[in-house]
C-alpha cells in the first residue's frame, strides 16, 4: 500500500543515549523528506518534538494532536502545520489513527506502547487497518518482541497478527515494512 501519512508515537523523554533523539530526528528528515505528513502527539517534549522539528526542517506538513486539559502544563509545539486540540486521550488517539495510513513507534514508555498496543488491537479487531512498525535503536526494542514471539507460543497471539508490527533499523526499512504489510482482517476468534 502507499503511505501518505504516518502516526509517530514516541516518548516523551528524551531518553538517556544521544542515538535516541538521533534516529528521532532521522526519522523526522526521511519522512518530511518523502513528502509523507506527520501525525503526532504535538507536544514539543522529548523525542516527540525532535521529530517534529525534523519533519518541519525538512519542508514537511507535521499534524499535531494535542488533548488540552491531560497536562499540567502545556507542552504544546507551536510550529506545526496544523494542531488539532482534543479533549481527552480517547480522542486524541482516534484522531490520530484516522489521520494516519500507518504507525511507527520510536523508542518510548508508557504512553507509547499504549498508543501501539491500541493501534494494533484495533487492526487485529479489524475496527482499522494500520500497519505498524517499531523503529530500533541499538537493541532497545528487542526484550519486547521477544516477549510478543512469547506470546505467540503460549497460544496468546496469532502468528498473522503478531506479523502486523515490523521491526527496523532505519527509517526507510520502516517505510518499506509498512508498505509490504498484510493488514488482512482475520477473525480473532478463530482457531
Ligand atoms: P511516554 O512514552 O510515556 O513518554 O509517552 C509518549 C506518548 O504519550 C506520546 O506518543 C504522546 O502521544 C503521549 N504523551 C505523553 N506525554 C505527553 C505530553 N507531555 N504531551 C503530549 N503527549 C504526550
Amino acid at each position: 500500500m502507499s503511505i501518505a501519512s504516518v502516526s509517530v508515537f514516541c516518548g516523551s523523554s528524551p531518553g538517556t543515549d544521544p542515538r535516541f533523539g538521533e534516529m528521532a530526528a532521522q526519522l523526522g528528515t526521511h519522512l518530511g523528506e518523502r513528502d509523507i505528513k506527520l501525525v503526532f502527539g504535538g507536544s514539543d517534549a522529548g523525542l516527540m518534538g525532535i521529530v517534529a522539528d525534523a519533519h518541519l526542517a525538512a519542508g514537511g506538513h507535521v499534524i499535531g494532536v494535542y488533548p488540552d486539559e491531560t497536562f499540567s502544563r502545556d507542552v504544546s509545539h507551536d510550529g506545526l502545520s496544523e494542531l488539532h486540540r482534543v479533549s481527552s486521550m480517547h480522542e486524541r488517539k482516534a484522531t490520530m489513527y484516522e489521520l494516519s495510513d500507518a504507525v511507527i513507534a520510536l523508542p518510548g514508555g508508557y504512553g507509547t506502547l499504549e498508543e501501539l498496543f491500541e493501534a494494533l488491537t484495533w487492526t487485529q479487531l479489524g475496527i482499522h487497518a494500520l500497519p505498524a512498525a517499531l523503529l530500533d535503536v541499538d537493541g532497545f526494542w528487542d526484550p519486547f518482541v521477544a516477549f510478543l514471539d512469547g506470546c505467540v507460543e503460549a497460544g496468546f497471539l496469532k502468528e498473522a497478527n503478531r506479523a502486523l508490527l515490523g521491526v527496523a533499523s532505519s527509517p526507510g526499512d520502516a517505510l518499506t515494512a509498512l508498505e509490504r504489510a498484510d493488514v488482512t482482517y482475520r477473525e480473532k476468534w478463530s482457531g
